[in-house]
């Protein structure tokens, strides 16, 4: 749902052969489209080049398909690489920010190049990059400043350099790295971006989600810890903790909303979480209907573990329309309000005269969901009653999710009542923090207290609840950055 949608920033992969039998350039542009919902803006990869420490990039706007139209031919042969998806904020769209970002050799500590591939938000980078006087900045990327701090950090080997520049980052950063003819890959203390680490032939891979690793045949070895540094090359894979924070701050909607269902975070299928969503937003807020339906499309799970739980049959008449081209739309505002209709079809046989319940992942603004309940309204629903499987969205999000301000967000300055209304809901219940806790924590947590604990120290959940963020975050930091990650 476009207008309602927030976004997540980038994907990532990394990938070691030291067998040199596999085509590494195509394995990580199909790694690539397994990470493809994460960052449809830009895409890229860096190739180390055998035996120079040479990096080649390729990179360039548009989806995988479109910065490699021909496939991967075209590309140098080599054991190792590292890939990139983003997804940019207004203004930043360029092919200048288009990730991996690679440091030329012969700056400074440097002897060979440097490619990094950052997912998340550094939240001091631009206090970072005012420090940094005697840089000339090619780019406004996270990625840059990173690579900055590495040419001042010092030490023997470029993992020293590289814990070095990472006790100056505060915020959300997954990295994986190409240097000295190694892969590195690297989470923040928090591990507020995913990673994983993989087997793939008897080399190595990283990537944002496993679901990445589903597509190239990849075995999921195990998520890196938060702080954890792992370093790849022929001797194989060591691991090193940097830095230990007293709890954890995985964003949440990681499994709310941006990560693939296919893919483990956590320990935990993100389908399997989606459906118990649903069936605690069900013990918290059933309802006397006749039907659930999800609003397509993360939503189905969610609205599956709503009807096992309550009994209600599951349908789905609200059908997404795979080939809605909304360039056709945009500047004629009649079909703007009609957008819906084009993007959903809605099956009215199925819901005349019947109390629908919808089920919905999150509501950002609301403004889709009131032309949508409109809709139902208008093909005969009698009654529609609107859960939520997450709690609302009310504050910003400083680590690299692109939520609008607050006084665009719904929830922000009204009252579930008044959104109800707003909407044009018969009722409206949203999940309670508890209920996340439970949902995402596996069902522990007996008291609320105890449910919400999980929520503590194992995520981040500030733009629901202010004290949800991991670490105190300032106004001024750099919420929407134009690096990204
Ligand atoms: S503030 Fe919200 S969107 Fe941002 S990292 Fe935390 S949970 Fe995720």
């Amino acid at each position: 749902m476009a207008d309602e949608a927030i976004h997540d920033h980038c994907g990532i992969v990394g990938i070691f052969d030291p067998t040199n039998q596999l085509d590494v350039p195509r394995y990580l542009v199909i790694a690539m489209t397994a990470l493809q919902h994460r960052g449809q803006e830009s895409a890229g990869v860096a190739l180390l080049l055998p035996g120079t420490g040479e990096i080649v990039p390729k990179t360039g706007m548009g989806r995988v398909r479109d910065v490699f139209p021909q496939g991967t031919d075209d590309l140098p042969k080599t054991c190792c690489g590292i890939g990139h998806v983003r997804y940019s904020t207004t203004g930043s769209s360029c092919v200048e920010n288009a990730a991996p970002f690679v440091l030329r050799p012969g700056r400074k500590m440097i002897d060979d190049a440097v490619a990094i591939a950052h997912n998340g938000n550094v939240v001091n980078a631009s206090e970072l990059r005012a420090e940094i006087t005697d840089i000339a900045f090619q780019s406004d990327t996270d990625s840059e400043v990173i690579a900055a701090l590495l040419l001042r950090a010092g030490g023997e080997s470029f993992a020293h350099r590289l814990r070095q520049a990472a006790h100056r980052l505060r915020g959300a950063y997954s990295l994986v790295l190409l240097a000295e003819g190694k892969l590195y890959g690297l989470r923040d203390p928090y591990g507020m971006r995913p990673l994983s680490l993989g087997r793939l032939g008897d080399g190595w891979i990283l990537a944002s989600e496993t679901c990445a690793f589903d597509r190239v045949g990849a075995t999921f070895v195990r998520e890196l810890a938060p702080g954890e540094l792992v370093t790849i090359d022929e001797q194989g894979c060591r691991t090193e903790t940097f830095l230990r924070r007293a709890r954890r701050g995985l964003c949440v909607f990681e499994f709310v909303y941006f990560s693939d269902a296919t893919s483990v975070l956590d320990g935990r299928n993100v389908y399997q979480v989606r459906e118990e969503l649903g069936r605690q937003l069900a013990r918290e807020y059933p309802a006397e209907a006749d039907m659930v339906v999800p609003v397509p499309l993360t939503a189905i799970p969610m609205a599956l573990g709503y009807a096992e739980q309550t009994g209600l049959a599951f349908a789905e008449p609200v059908i997404a329309s795979r080939y809605a081209d909304r360039s056709f739309i945009k500047p004629d505002q009649r079909l703007r309000r009609l957008e819906i209709d084009l993007k959903f079809n809605i099956v009215q046989s199925k819901i005349e005269g019947k109390r629908i319940v919808l089920v919905e992942d999150s509501i950002v603004r609301g403004n889709t969901l009131q032309i949508l309940i409109k809709a139902l309204r208008r093909k005969g629903a009698s009654e529609v009653h609107m859960r939520v499987a997450a709690p609302p969205i009310k504050h910003p999000c400083y680590f690299g999710i692109d939520i609008p301000d607050e006084d665009e967000l719904i929830a922000s300055h009204r009252s579930v009542d008044a959104v109800a209304q707003y909407i044009g809901a018969d009722s409206l219940g949203y999940l309670s923090l508890a209920g996340l806790g439970r949902a995402t924590g596996g069902g522990a947590g007996d008291t609320d207290h105890a449910a919400e604990g999980i929520l503590r120290h194992r995520f981040c959940f500030g733009c629901m609840d202010e004290r949800g963020y991991p670490f105190p975050v300032r106004e001024d930091a750099n919420r929407l950055p134009s690096d990204v990650r």
